[in-house]
This record gives structure tokens, C-alpha cells and sequence, in this order.
């Protein structure tokens, strides 16, 4: 039997890579770790989830200031946003996670750490900084970049994209967001309210594709009123760079031409597998546009090469790359034939209201053909949320044909943290009767789970079927208050 110096190499420290590293090093695997930059973390802590939420946070109490007299509170005029210094903030959240993904902690835990940029020399070894390592199994965790597509112009005029926006040296007085998926839907909210004149523009009809319409609607008209520009059905023809300012030359699907002007760009269209540099066609690792080519227990081409993360071209968010960093230890080190299971894999879109999602929507049920009924209950009518300031939103429940919970889908606020109950509620089975009847605490937003779940029996309890029954067997009384007294 071959001689490897590791039983496992990953490449990548992110969510995926460290995920893998942590497990396998702590359960005793001699682990490698390869980073090709400085600091270990990935897109998530430095480029994405960590300064984005920060970003967001510093948005949402620059919004509340303005918005003072909502609160009952002096009207405000805050100065205008320093940049600098909210990237400042941004940087310290970071340097305290950090520590958490630290080289020494993984040291600690019995991983050895490598930076650098490795090639494939062989189907088990990777030349590193001169040297060559093996290892029995290998795991290709090396995420995605923004994919920059092949628009005419735009190469030559500078723009940035979720690497550059977080560390700003100034708020751009205005900036035209090119994709209106989860991060540039955040990012055209926090930076509107942080005083960017934002412009977004898309392809597509609508933003957030992958939710239901009326949802991604709801969040649409939110940023609206906020000051959001749309350009959806837009096609970008051609980006010019005017100097201090760029041009966006759009023609919109009634054929009509207009023209943007802005001081920034952001690109962020989608998202591009990094594949390059690894020598993935020189061993023979099967990718394409999307990413490392897996079967369902994440096995590339080779059987001992895995692929977890953005890589992969899967589910591109930090707890898919967590969860897929476990599927990847199950069969590596355990040697369990786990398979992934995305079936409820929860998401949110951090814009405000969140918008989060659970299983099946209708648009995904629709499109399975399954006979689904929608049942929903609106945040206008959740006491917490009303104190709270907030009234938009609703959350809709999915039940199949068997009047079971497939999916839910939650516009409003904590929308990400109330997805927790139905995390356990859908993984555990736990029958919708349950939920309704658990006693959930007074006033929470989390109360509204409970209610929707009891939309679904309150026709059944209230019917005038049981009202005949009750009637009938204990000698119910029936309404106390006459019929034309609510018809007035
Ligand atoms: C703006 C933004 C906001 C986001 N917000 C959220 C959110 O709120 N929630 C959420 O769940 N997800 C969010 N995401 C997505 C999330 O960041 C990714 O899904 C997650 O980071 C994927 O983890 P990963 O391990 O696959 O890749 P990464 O975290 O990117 O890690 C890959 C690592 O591999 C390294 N690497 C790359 N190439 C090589 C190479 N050749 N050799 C060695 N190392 C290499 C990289 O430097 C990096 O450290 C966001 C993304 C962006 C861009």
C-alpha cells in the first residue's frame, strides 16, 4: 500500500476547507491545509457574509437615525457617512473572527497549515512552494469569485466587485449594481441608505430569481421606496468609462435605449468556480462553467478527490459549504457512504426586511408537480412586529397533497433566525400539530410559526360542523352577540 505523508490534503481555508480540516484533524486524520492567501476564512469572513452583515448593520442605524420620527423621537439630520470608518468597523468584526480561524488554532487542533498556491503533480500529490506533498485523499474547497461577464466595455472601465465594495476609502455618491441576485440586492440597500444614489440593473424581470415573485416583489418595492432605482428586462449594451464618472448604455425589452451615469460599478452578476491554476485537467478532475463536477457524496472524477463549497457549483452559501464539509468526512475519514440531501437546506437574503426560505416555495413545487396548498399569515398582524416599527411581510407555509410541511418561506423581520424553528421542525418531522400547539412566548415575532400553522386548523376547530356538534351534545347556547350588530 502506497506511503502518503497525510491521509487527507485540503485546499482552501474557508467554510468548506476548515470545516473538513477541524473534523478530520480532531479525529485524528494527519491533515493538510493549503491557503493561497495570508490569512485563513475565505470569501465568507474577508470578501462576503461577515462584512456584508456588518455593512448592513452600520446601513440599518444610519436608516434609523433618518427615520427617527418613526420612533417617536427628535427629528435627525444626521452628516454624511464616513466610509472610512465604517470600514473600520468592518475590519475589527473581522479581526475578532478571525481568531477563531486562526493558523495557530488549527495547529492546535492538529492540522498543519500551508500558504501558498498548489498545483496537482499527480492524482495524490500537489507541488506547494517547491515542494510535494500526498495524502490519500484530497479536497478541492477553493470557492468561487464574482464572474465578470463579457459585456461590452466593461473590462476596460474600472469597476469593483465584492472583493473591493467593503473596503471603500470613500461612499461613492452614486453606483450602478450590475445583478439584482441576494448580494446586490443587499448591497443596493445598505449603500442607498448609507446616502449612494444606487442603481440596479438586470436581465431579468424580477430580482431574487430563486424566490416565489410575490416575495422577491415585496423586497423589490421595499428598496424602492427607499430611493432603489430598478432596471429590469434590461439588457447592458455597452460600459464606457467616462473618466470621474461611467456610463451604462441599457436597452430595456420595449426596445428602449437609456443611458446611466455613475462614479461606481459593482459587479455582481453571479459567481465563477475557482478552478484555475490547480491543474484539475492535467490529473484528469472533471469541471465545468459551474464548478468541480461531483456525484452525490461529492466525489470528483477521482474517487479519493472530494469537492466541497461554492466550488462545486452547488448551493453557494457558508452553511452549505459547512454542511458539505461533514458529508465530505462521513465518507473520507469514516468511510460512511453519506450522500447530501439538500431537500432542506435553509437561505436568507439579508435586505430589510430578510427574506428567507426553507424547502419547497410554490415556484419549486410548482415546478416538481406537486398538488401544494399555501397557507399564510401577515407580520401586520404579529404585536411584536408592529412595536417593533416593522408591518411588511408575510410568511407562507407550504403543505403537500398529505397536508405535510414541505417548505417555508418568510418575508419579514428575523426572517434568517425564525427559519431556526422550522429548521428542526421539517429535519424533525414534527407534526404541524405540535407547533400549533406549543406556547411560544409573548410578544415575539418567532409567535407568528405558531400562528401559521394554526391557519391550518383554525377552519377545522371552528367549523360550523363542531359548532353543530358542541351544540348538540352539551347544549351550547350558540352567538351571544346578534348577527346584525358585526354587519353594521
Ligand atoms: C458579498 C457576499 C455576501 C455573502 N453573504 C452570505 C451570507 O449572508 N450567508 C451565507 O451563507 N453565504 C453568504 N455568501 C456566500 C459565502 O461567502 C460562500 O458560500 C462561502 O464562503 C463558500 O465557502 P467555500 O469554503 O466554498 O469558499 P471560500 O469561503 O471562498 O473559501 C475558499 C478558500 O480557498 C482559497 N483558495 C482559492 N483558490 C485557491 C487555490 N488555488 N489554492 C489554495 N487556496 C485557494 C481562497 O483564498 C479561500 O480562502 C456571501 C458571498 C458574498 C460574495
Amino acid at each position: 500500500m502506497p506511503n502518503y505523508d497525510y491521509d487527507i490534503g485540503v485546499i482552501g481555508g474557508g467554510a468548506g476547507g476548515l470545516t473538513v480540516t477541524a473534523g478530520a484533524a480532531q479525529l485524528g486524520a494527519k491533515t493538510l491545509l493549503v491557503e493561497k492567501e495570508n490569512e485563513l476564512g475565505g470569501d465568507c469572513l474577508h470578501f462576503g457574509c461577515v462584512p456584508s452583515k456588518t455593512l448592513i448593520k452600520s446601513a440599518h442605524v444610519y436608516h434609523l437615525m433618518k427615520n427617527s420620527r418613526k420612533f417617536g423621537l427628535p427629528a435627525m439630520d444626521p452628516p454624511r457617512v464616513d466610509f472610512r470608518e465604517i470600514s473600520k468597523r468592518i475590519r475589527s468584526v473581522i479581526a475578532t473572527i478571525q481568531l477563531h480561524d486562526s493558523e495557530e488554532r488549527f495547529c492546535k487542533l492538529g492540522a498543519q497549515v500551508e500558504f501558498g498556491q498548489p498545483t496537482f503533480a499527480d492524482e495524490h500529490s500537489i507541488r506547494l512552494n517547491g515542494n510535494i506533498y500526498s495524502a490519500k485523499a484530497w479536497v478541492i474547497a477553493t470557492g468561487s469569485s464574482a464572474s465578470v461577464p463579457p459585456i461590452k466595455g466593461l473590462a476596460e472601465t474600472p469597476h469593483i466587485t465584492n472583493k473591493e465594495i467593503f473596503y471603500l476609502d470613500r461612499l461613492p455618491e452614486s453606483m450602478v449594481i450590475l445583478g439584482g441576485g441576494p448580494i446586490g440586492s443587499e448591497i443596493s440597500q445598505a449603500f442607498n441608505r448609507l446616502g449612494t444614489r444606487v442603481s440596479l440593473v438586470d436581465m431579468a424581470p424580477r430580482i431574487l430569481g430563486q424566490e416565489d415573485p410575490d416575495m422577491a416583489d415585496l423586497v423589490r418595492d421595499v428598496l424602492s421606496s427607499e430611493g432603489v432605482r430598478f432596471y429590469l428586462n434590461s439588457a447592458i449594451e455597452e460600459i464606457k468609462d467616462l473618466g470621474s464618472e461611467k456610463e451604462v448604455r441599457l436597452k430595456t425589452k420595449e426596445g428602449n435605449s437609456i443611458s446611466l451615469r455613475a462614479q461606481t460599478i459593482l459587479v455582481a452578476v453571479g459567481r465563477a468556480p475557482n478552478t484555475k491554476g490547480l491543474g484539475l485537467e492535467d490529473i484528469g478532475v472533471a469541471y465545468n462553467q459551474r464548478g468541480v463536477e461531483v456525484d452525490n457524496r461529492l466525489r470528483t472524477s477521482h474517487k479519493h478527490i472530494y469537492a466541497a463549497g461554492d466550488v462545486n457549483g452547488g448551493y453557494q452559501f457558508t452553511h452549505a459549504a459547512g454542511y458539505e464539509g461533514g458529508i465530505v468526512i462521513s465518507n473520507a475519514i469514516f468511510r460512511l457512504p453519506r450522500k447530501v440531501d439538500y431537500t432542506f437546506l435553509p437561505w436568507c437574503t439579508y435586505t430589510d426586511p430578510p427574506l428567507g426560505s426553507i424547502g419547497m416555495n410554490e415556484s419549486r413545487a410548482g415546478k416538481a408537480g406537486i398538488d401544494y396548498t399555501v397557507w399564510t399569515e401577515e407580520f401586520k398582524d404579529n404585536d411584536r412586529s408592529l412595536a417593533e416599527g416593522g408591518s411588511i411581510g408575510r410568511i407562507k407555509m407550504i403543505l403537500n397533497e398529505k397536508e405535510k410541511p414541505i417548505g417555508v418561506q418568510i418575508l419579514g423581520p428575523n426572517a434568517g433566525d425564525l427559519l431556526a424553528e422550522w429548521v428542526a421542525v421539517l429535519n424533525g418531522n414534527v407534526k404541524l400539530s405540535t407547533l400549533a400547539a406549543a406556547v411560544h412566548p409573548y410578544p415575539t415575532i418567532a409567535e407568528i410559526n405558531k400562528k401559521v400553522a394554526g391557519t391550518f386548523f383554525s377552519p377545522k376547530i371552528f367549523s360550523s360542523k363542531i359548532q353543530k356538534g358542541l351544540k348538540f351534545f352539551f347544549h351550547l347556547k350558540g352567538r351571544a352577540c346578534p348577527d346584525d350588530v358585526c354587519s353594521e
